[in-house]
């Protein structure tokens, strides 16, 4: 017999749905909302416990995906959240801004494409003076496009691919530093790619090895300032990042099969390390890769 508020175990491997998928191709970025099933961002299941209780957040991404689970957690802890897209996914933001007032928090929408420099920099004055301050930044807004050969990857492609996962972080870590505070948290999104990169993600691995790179040098320069930086490594995720060409769509059909759990990790499973690495209590964790990939990949 359950206890009161006890909560059943869950057995991971049939907690959500497992390949075959249905192929669904979209341009990039792509809509969480065109996906078949939707993904589980959290919507439903995540309670929070007041452990992020009136911090103020801005992630990049945070319409869909990773970053919209680590959003509706970070307000459901009790934070304002100010989220960055592309103006294209403004009806996934919109989605997610009515899931933050829900939890009784503050949540503001900014589009804006984060491979322009002076963008970045006006997203962090207008996340700052939104909010009142930033403490707790997200760099998870990502490009991913698979492509076979190194041959087929174009220069527009490949500066593309930079210019979103590490000149966009770059610029917002830069900005954000005059908002700042000692016990504030930077948390970005690598991937197990950075260590097991995929022969068709060849420029998108470069970046999140990068990204590994990144959070243990920054975290280096930051201790001593009481800043922590850290990052998470994802595995196969089912988000539109993947369904609008960062796999090609066989792969999308059998995606998450070769883990040990047999199926892609939801947004919704990775939530908690995001508001974990935020968390006070995670004061000794910094330079720190936390992975989530179901039972394959590193770290
Ligand atoms: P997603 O498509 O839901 O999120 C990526 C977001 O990046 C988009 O919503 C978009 O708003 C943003 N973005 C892309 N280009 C941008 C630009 N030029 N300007 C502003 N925003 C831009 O997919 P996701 O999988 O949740 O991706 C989040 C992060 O997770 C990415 O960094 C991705 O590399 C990483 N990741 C994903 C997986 C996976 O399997 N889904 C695995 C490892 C790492
Ligand atoms: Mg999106």
């Amino acid at each position: 017999m359950l206890e009161q508020n006890q909560k059943p175990l869950e057995n991971p491997a049939n907690k959500y749905p497992k390949p075959p998928f249905v192929k669904q191709p979209q341009e990039a970025p792509g809509l969480a909302s065109k996906m078949q099933p939707l993904p589980d961002h959290g919507e439903k299941s995540y309670k929070g416990t007041g452990r992020l209780l009136g911090r103020k957040a801005l992630i990049t991404g945070g319409d869909s995906g990773i970053g919209r689970a680590a959003a509706i957690a970070y307000a459901r802890e009790g934070a304002d959240v100010a989220i960055n897209y592309l103006p294209e996914e403004q009806s996934d933001a919109d989605e997610v801004i009515a899931l933050i007032e829900a939890a009784g928090r503050r949540g503001y929408a900014i589009p804006g494409d984060i491979t322009d420099e002076s963008f970045c920099k006006s997203l962090v004055e207008q996340a700052a003076e939104k909010l009142g301050g930033i403490d707790i930044l997200v760099n998870n807004a990502g490009r991913q496009q698979a492509v076979d050969s190194i041959l087929d990857i174009t220069t527009a492609a490949f500066d593309a691919t930079m210019k979103t996962n590490l000149y966009g972080a770059f610029w917002i870590t830069k900005a954000a530093l005059a908002y700042l505070p000692e016990g504030a948290s930077i948390i970005s999104t690598t991937s197990v790619q950075a260590y097991e990169p995929s022969e068709n993600l060849f420029d998108y691995a470069q970046t999140k090895a990068a990204i590994v790179a990144f959070v243990k040098s920054l975290a280096k320069q930051l201790g001593p300032k009481g800043i922590r930086v850290n990052g998470v490594a994802p595995g196969p995720v089912w988000t539109p990042l993947q369904t609008s060409g960062g796999q090609p769509q066989d792969a999308i059909v059998k995606f998450g099969e070769v883990t040990p759990l047999g199926r892609p990790g939801q947004p919704a499973e990775l939530a908690s390390i995001y508001v974990q690495l935020a968390d006070n209590d995670a004061s000794y964790a910094t330079g720190q890769i936390y992975g989530a990939a179901g039972g394959s990949g590193n770290p």
